[in-house]
């Protein structure tokens, strides 16, 4: 995403000032925004009454359970990766559906996911044929991952399920070669997912390319699932062309319509606070060193890779650069070049914005590293901690007791 304006990740701090809420956290942690999820939720639930559409959260995205309560309330259900996942759903919003797609499932954990979910797709025809009646007799509904093959992402192909070698979904060669008659009208639905952070014209082009491709084979299917990749709460996202987009799937093929954005759902609602360990010059260039790492605490820097938000930080006025990054070993770990008003010192408190997505259910404890603990800022502004992690997180992932 462009950050137009970089002071909208932080439209919060308007109401309060973060050097005061934040002044006892220990650092680094997580803030998780309940304003902004229920914001993000509203949004999400305008969409579902004016459609009748289905948004699911993709729980790889986000998974902080304690939050699940609140965001039922603007939700249909969850989506899984897998079994950890499904449980998870099913545990902490057991009144909402739970979806399951992975690669392949195992199986001595397909029983114990029959429990948990709703919707199960299939990426292959093997693992239709292997699972698929064994899910209908459990009175699951099924489906299938389709690849149209219809590419809307420049850059990041590991993002892009419709890159040239991508093992996600089935192509429509695939498709008429390898499922019969039967197999189809097996079928509960028809899954694609294609997008990453993009707007509904992408989603719409999309659209069209499945419907040109595989529009004669969905006579008998109950839905369709758009997938994720949606950045529905972003400031310049199209919503009432997305509407649009749903609208026409129901009225030509008399579907349900289900998507399942992750980062859509909990853009904006979070942040990671950090302190500054270190300022010195080498090479002509300032650099700050922070408690926080890009490698451990924010991996999708390194990997999408990206420059996320930093408060106060990038201004018009600001003369001053410097280059950010973490105390561990890997020359790599650094978070980016940043533009300041003063040069950040000892004991400065630094806050990254949307840091609520693929951040908590990514890290890691690399080079010894402390997991951040994880808060809610509360809509009245009060904060509650939610994790008190330490030396035996790091210690016991790695061994016995
Ligand atoms: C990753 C993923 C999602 C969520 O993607 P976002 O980019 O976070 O919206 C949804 N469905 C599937 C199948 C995915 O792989």
């Amino acid at each position: 995403m462009d950050v137009i304006d970089n002071t909208y990740p932080f439209v919060r701090f308007k109401d309060i000032n973060p050097n005061e809420v934040f002044k006892n956290i220990k650092t680094p942690a997580y803030i998780i925004d309940e304003k902004k999820l229920i914001e993000n939720g509203e949004i999400l639930k305008g969409i579902q009454d004016r459609t009748n559409a289905k948004i699911l959260l993709a729980l790889k995205c986000f998974s902080n359970f304690n939050l699940f309560p609140l965001m039922s309330n603007y939700l249909a259900g969850t989506e899984a990766s897998g079994l950890f996942e499904a449980r998870l759903g099913r545990e902490e919003m057991p009144s909402k559906e739970v979806h399951v797609f992975s690669a392949a499932f195992k199986e001595d954990e397909f029983d114990e996911l029959l429990k948990y979910a709703d919707h199960i797709v299939f990426n292959s025809v093997n693992q239709l044929k292997k699972y698929g009646s064994k899910a209908k007799l459990n009175k699951k509904e099924i489906g299938i991952r389709i690849n149209p093959e219809f590419s809307t992402q420049i850059g990041h192909e590991i993002y892009d399920p419709c890159s040239s070698g991508s093992r996600l979904g089935i192509t429509l060669d695939q498709f008429k070669r390898e499922m019969t008659d039967d197999l189809i009208n097996m079928l509960d639905g028809i899954h694609f997912h294609t997008l990453c952070q993009q707007n509904s014209d992408d989603l719409e082009k999309t659209l069209m390319a499945v419907d040109k491709r595989f529009s004669k084979y969905f006579k008998n299917i109950k839905w369709i699932n758009f997938g994720g990749g949606h950045h529905i709460t972003r400031f310049d996202y199209d919503i009432p062309r997305l509407e649009k987009c749903i609208k026409y799937a129901q009225d030509k093929w008399n579907v349900n319509v289900y998507l399942e954005p992750g980062e859509g759902v909990v853009l904006n609602a979070g942040y990671l606070l950090t302190k500054v360990l270190d300022t010195f010059k080498s090479n002509n260039q300032n650099f700050v060193i922070l408690d926080t790492s890009a490698a451990c605490h924010m991996p999708d820097v390194l990997e999408m890779p990206y420059k996320p938000p930093l408060y106060k930080a990038d201004l018009k006025e600001n003369k001053i650069l410097a280059k950010l990054g973490g105390p561990t070993c890997l020359t790599g770990d650094n978070i980016g070049e940043y533009s300041f008003y003063k040069l950040p010192l000892e004991n400065d408190l630094l806050i990254f914005g949307d840091m609520a997505l693929y951040t908590t259910v990514k890290n890691n404890t690399f080079n010894g590293m402390p997991l951040p603990n994880i808060y809610i800022l509360k809509a009245d502004n009060t904060l509650e901690q939610l994790t008190d992690f330490g030396y035996k997180d790091f210690k016991y992932r790695l061994g016995k007791m």
